[in-house]
Formats: structure tokens, C-alpha cells, sequence
């Protein structure tokens, strides 16, 4: 089964009463839930399963037990399918209000139309920007363990971060590589205890706590990686073949600032309690919001594009009940 849901087709200049910006869990569950009220609905996105492409194996979304990601996102596909909801690959480069309703401006195939608008764009992963980072990425510098373990067999590996993708990385690494540092600038994790349990004791694990990343050094691919002991300020030079960047992600600011959503300081958007942002008719859910931002899994997500659905769907069925 494909990872892109069948769609019935979408023409630059269709009209549709909601339009999705995500194909993330938050996304799909916004599509689905919209599809369900009878909206025709659009949603646009440039990976269908977004951020849940690089995860493993679900096992904390009620019902689907020791799920691999890419059979949810195969599932979530057959379900916006079953409810004939319009899908385009491509990436939103803005929207705004023409008269009463919005525009969706995208990159590749034109505009389309819409009353209502759900944001659901998730978030990208954040850099280090230490010396070495940019060179080497793609060449021993990784940002997803689970996409790209497999290619560090028999190798010696950094893991950076102290949050759950950082712990879960370094797990699925450790069945891999011959040696995995994991490199975190606190003494204390953020990630789940179970997590953190799962990887303390294994023996080719080595936590380095209270440490950061100085450096990236190599010639073709990556050799070394250079960490600073923060208490005793000393550095260390590690002899590793790759290093996996896990220390969290951050919101689209721009993005959000230029179609004109209030954000936190960081960028994330605000939203009340039923979704709503400060743009009458655009609701926004998932990753990209301000709300719950320590604590962001799939369930969540899946649950906050439900409710922007429904608010969409009032706020549709209320402007046309005004028209008439
Ligand atoms: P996160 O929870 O934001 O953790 C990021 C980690 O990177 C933190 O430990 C942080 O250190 C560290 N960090 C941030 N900037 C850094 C920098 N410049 N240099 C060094 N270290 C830096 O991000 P995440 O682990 O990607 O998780 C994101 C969300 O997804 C979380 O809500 C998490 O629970 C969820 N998630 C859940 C699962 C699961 O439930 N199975 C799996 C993966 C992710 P500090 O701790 O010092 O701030």
C-alpha cells in the first residue's frame, strides 16, 4: 500500500470549504473528522505521515499496539480515502483573505480556495550550529536515528540530546553501532523515565552528561566529534563515524508571522481552547501550536486536529447561515 492516500482530483482554482496546511497526524485527523462533517476538504502537505515518517514503532497511540509508524500512516491514509478527502503534495507558501474567503497560495501547483483554513504544519528539527554540523550533514551527520541507524552497523556513534527522540535514538542505535555516546548538556533527561530506563545499563552505551558538542571534525565523512565537560570545562575528542543531532525542533516562525498568526515568542501559534487563532476562519493544531508544547505525541496531535475540524465546520456552517 502506498504512503500517499488515493484522492479524487484537485484542479488549481477548485474552491473547498476547508483547506488543511499538514499531512501530519494532526492533519489527517482534521481531514478526517472535516470529511465526516460533509466539508469538501483539501489537505496539502509535503510528507504524508510528517514527522511520524521518522518514528518507529507506535506503541503509545490507544489501540494500535506495536504499530510500526508507516503502517499508522498507511492506516491513516486508507482513512481519509474512505471519506474521499482531496490530497496535494506540495508545499503552502502563504495564505491570506480575499474578500470572504482565503487564498492558498502553493509552490509548485497554483492556488486554491477555501472559507476555512486549519494549520497543522508541525515543526522542524533544530540545529546544533557548532563547526562541522553543516559540512557534514548527510556525509556522518544525521537528524533522525530511526531513519538512518541501520547504516551505522559496527560503527561508533554520538547521540546529542537529553529528550525522547535523543533516548529512543540511542536505544535503536545501541542495536547497531559497537559504541554510542550519548551527549546531553543536563544531569537530568527530559525524556519518559521508561525510555530513559531502556537505554541506562546497556553496555554499549555511554552517557555523557553535563557535556556539549564543541566540534564536527572530518575529511570526506565524519571522524571526530569534540565535547566539553561543563563542570570541569575540559574537552574530549571522540573517534566516532557519524553523530545524531536529537535536541528537539522549532516552530516555523517566519511562516507563521508572515500569514499573520499571533505566536508565542518562539513562533508557535496561540490558539483557544477549540483552536481558534486570532484569524476569524483559521484554526490551527499538532506540533505548531503553543499549547501542550512539552508534550507532543501522536494522540495529542490526532486530538487537537479533531477539534479544529469541528471548529471549522461552525464556523463554515455559520458563515453560509449568514449569507443566506
Ligand atoms: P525535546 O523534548 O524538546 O528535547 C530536546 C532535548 O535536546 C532536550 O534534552 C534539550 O536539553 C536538548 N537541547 C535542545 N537544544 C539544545 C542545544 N542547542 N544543545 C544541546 N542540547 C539541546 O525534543 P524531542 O526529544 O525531539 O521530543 C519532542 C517531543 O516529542 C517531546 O514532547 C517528546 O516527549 C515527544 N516524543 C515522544 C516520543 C515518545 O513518546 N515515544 C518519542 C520522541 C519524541 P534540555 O533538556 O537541557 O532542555
Amino acid at each position: 500500500m502506498s504512503l500517499l492516500p488515493k484522492s479524487p482530483p484537485v484542479k488549481p482554482g477548485d474552491k473547498y470549504d476547508v483547506i488543511i496546511v499538514g499531512l501530519g497526524p494532526a492533519g489527517y485527523s482534521a481531514a478526517l473528522y472535516s470529511a465526516r462533517y460533509v466539508l469538501k476538504t483539501l489537505v496539502i502537505g509535503e510528507t504524508p505521515g510528517g514527522q511520524l515518517t521518522e518514528a518507529g514503532e507506535l506503541d503509545d497511540y490507544l489501540g494500535l499496539i506495536s504499530t510500526q509508524a508507516m503502517d499508522a500512516i498507511k492506516l491513516f491514509n486508507r482513512h481519509v480515502e474512505k471519506y474521499g478527502v482531496h490530497v496535494l503534495i506540495d508545499h503552502v507558501e502563504h495564505f491570506k483573505k480575499e474578500g470572504d474567503q482565503f487564498v492558498v497560495k502553493t509552490k509548485r501547483k497554483g492556488e486554491y480556495f477555501a472559507d476555512a483554513i486549519i494549520v497543522a504544519i508541525g515543526v522542524k528539527r533544530r540545529k546544533l550550529g557548532v563547526p562541522g554540523e553543516a559540512e557534514f550533514t548527510g556525509r556522518g551527520v544525521s537528524y533522525c536515528a530511526i531513519c538512518d541507524a541501520a547504516l551505522f552497523k559496527n560503527k561508533r556513534v554520538v547521540v546529542v540530546g537529553g529528550g525522547d527522540s535523543a533516548v529512543e535514538g540511542a536505544e535503536i542505535l545501541s542495536r547497531y553501532a559497537t559504541h554510542v555516546y550519548l551527549v546531553h548538556r543536563r544531569d537530568e533527561f527530559r525524556a519518559q523515565p521508561y525510555n530513559v530506563m531502556s537505554v541506562k545499563g546497556k553496555p554499549n552505551v555511554e552517557f555523557l552528561l553535563s557535556h556539549v558538542v564543541k566540534e564536527i571534525k572530518g575529511d570526506k565523512v565524519v571522524r571526530q566529534v569534540v565535547v566539553q565537560n561543563l563542570k570541569t570545562g575540559e574537552l574530549r575528542t571522540l573517534d566516532v563515524d557519524g553523530i545524531f543531532i536529537e535536541i528537539g525542533h522549532e516552530p516555523a516562525k517566519d511562516w507563521v508571522q508572515n500569514v499573520g498568526l499571533a505566536s508565542d515568542p518562539e513562533g508557535y501559534i496561540l490558539v483557544d481552547e477549540w483552536m481558534r487563532t486570532n484569524i476569524p476562519g483559521v484554526f490551527a493544531a499538532g506540533d505548531c501550536i503553543a499549547q501542550l508544547k512539552g508534550f507532543r505525541q501522536v494522540i495529542t496531535a490526532a486530538a487537537q486536529g479533531a477539534v479544529a475540524a469541528y471548529s471549522a465546520y461552525k464556523y463554515v456552517v455559520e458563515k453560509r447561515t449568514k449569507k443566506v
